[in-house]
């Protein structure tokens, strides 16, 4: 092959690749034969998210078999077009264009479209070798400073495959939410078992085949890909994306750092492939930048924060393989450990210093309260194992008079509301509201009362119903609906409100509704 032509060729692969961009019609058909796909290609639905008042991330990854290793396809790039609408049918074209799948990315698709209108509906479809995927809907955001009347979240977590059916996943997309958050354990790493109702294929997710593997698995599910098909989505990680309890660069089973790192590495970037995030959060090697802003007018500011990656090593006993530590021991307020890492607590510090936005949502993996267990113990893998970050945050909203923060939580598959403040009974700082588990087990009636008999700043907790979390704001209150299937091994459970509560503008502290 004549050189100049090969290297020519190797720029036009580059330059699509690094900037999914629209290439001329010509450049197109010296670049990429049209492939040929031995299968429907949309095995994974479509997505969307990110979004910003001019523009949001398309998202769709080819799969064509959900069930093997390579997900059905040859190693060959695929040209993907992709266009979005004013409407529904699709007949308003506003954007349009064309990037290439490829291997080195899972043959994923991040489109960032730029140039919408803001706080409006758009619909959205792919189409490769002559297969057309589902219409998905996404909206912009609204425009910065815009007075914004109402904005309705529904979240979630927790959705183990084989724990139950994503009945959850259906009724939040009737709720018909302006954005979707999803909160971390999108899937679980373990091997496949014969326990539980439904069973997917395959290994110990721990390379990067078998992570893509398990979220081609997960995705072919109906009802998650109507969710993802129904709103822009907001994501954020927590530990089974990776392997559970890991915090930095250990997990549970204590492995060798470096090999640890290795496994992280490859399940962010199946993490990264995966989620309709931008470009800039592309992971390098076993980093990946995943927390960030989002801000919905005046009206909301939604925080996500990561405390899984820059977490300083588990407190009191790092060895063991269980949680529970004592709650007396002194290294977990030691103030130099951080949950979040120095970098992510200071720019933490510096969006509470400056945030326009009436609610200020924070977005994160777990229960921030402090639970102590009848026993005096409490768990070192989440925020009671670093209580001076939670402590620094606390005082960060005290002290820069951030307007209503709230938080939003998912990881220990029950339903939670309380309060935090920086004293046993002290002045509530900020609410919170962990929002169920899609599918994950919980804990027993016995268990959730005694924590909130001795944890009385909890005001409700439920962990034996599976669900999610729905929030209704408006200028005047927040308004937050636990939402609880009957029955989440039944495909199509019915679903209730399990409680409802509300937090009034400018005045911290939950009630119920
Ligand atoms: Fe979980
Ligand atoms: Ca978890």
């Amino acid at each position: 092959m004549d050189r100049s032509y090969a290297s020519r060729r190797q720029l036009l692969f580059q330059a699509a690749i690094m900037a999914g961009a629209a290439l001329s019609p010509a450049a197109w058909t010296s670049a990429v034969a049209q492939t040929r796909l031995p299968d429907y290609p949309f095995k994974a639905g479509v997505a969307s998210g990110e979004p910003l008042p001019d523009g949001v991330v398309l998202w769709t990854r080819l799969v064509a078999d959900p069930q093997a290793m390579d997900a059905g396809l040859s190693p060959a790039p695929v040209r993907v077009g992709w266009e979005i609408a004013e409407d529904e049918g699709l007949k308003k074209v506003v954007r349009r264009g064309q990037v290439l799948a490829v291997a080195e990315a899972g043959h994923s698709v991040h489109v960032e479209v730029a140039g919408l209108k803001p706080d409006r509906a758009y619909w959205y479809r792919f189409t490769a070798a002559g297969h057309a995927s589902p219409v998905g809907r996404t909206r912009t955001a609204p425009e910065p400073g815009a007075a914004v009347e109402r904005l309705r979240i529904a979240y979630g977590s927790c959705q183990k495959w084989e724990s139950g059916y994503y009945a959850a996943h259906a009724h939040l997309v009737k709720d018909d939410p302006d954005l979707i958050v999803f909160l971390g354990d999108y899937i679980y790493e373990k091997a496949a078992t014969d326990e539980g109702v439904r069973k997917h294929p395959g290994v110990i997710a721990q390379d990067l085949a078998s992570y893509r593997q398990r979220y081609a698995w997960y995705k072919a599910d109906p009802n998650l890909q109507a969710a993802h098909a129904v709103a822009p989505w907001a994501v954020m990680w927590d530990d089974h994306e990776v392997s559970n309890d890991y915090g930095g660069d250990q997990d549970r089973s204590n492995p060798p750092p470096a090999l640890f790192l290795k496994r992280r590495a490859a399940a962010y970037q199946a993490y990264y492939e995966n989620m309709p995030l931008r470009r800039s959060t592309k992971p390098v090697g076993p980093n990946m930048q995943l927390y960030r802003t989002l801000d919905w007018g005046r009206l909301a500011r939604l925080t996500l924060i990561d405390d899984r990656q820059y977490r300083a090593r588990r407190s009191c006993d790092a060895q063991s393989k269980e949680k529970l530590i004592p709650a007396a021991c002194a290294e977990r307020t030691d103030p130099k450990r951080s949950m979040l890492g120095e970098q992510q607590e200071s720019w933490l510090q510096a969006q509470f210093a400056a945030t326009p936005a009436r609610w200020n949502f924070l977005g994160q993996q777990t229960l921030v309260n402090e639970v102590i267990t009848p026993d005096q113990r409490v768990s070192n893998d989440g925020w009671d194992g670093y209580a001076q970050t939670r402590r620094r945050i606390l005082e960060g909203w005290r002290d820069h008079k951030v307007s209503n923060p709230v938080v939003l939580g998912g990881d220990v598959h029950c339903f939670f509301a309380g309060d935090l403040s920086l004293e046993p009974g002290g002045k509530p700082i900020a609410s919170e509201f962990v929002g169920g588990s899609i599918t994950s087990l919980g804990r027993s009636r016995e268990v959730v009362g005694g924590m909130m008999i001795v944890n009385p700043q909890i005001k409700f907790g439920d962990g034996q119903t599976r669900g999610y979390g729905r929030v209704d704001l408006s200028k005047t209150a927040c308004e937050v609906t636990f939402r609880g299937l009957e029955n989440a091994l039944l495909p199509d459970s019915p679903v209730r409100d399990l409680a409802k509560f509300v937090v009034e503008d400018g005045e911290a502290g939950l009630k119920r509704a």
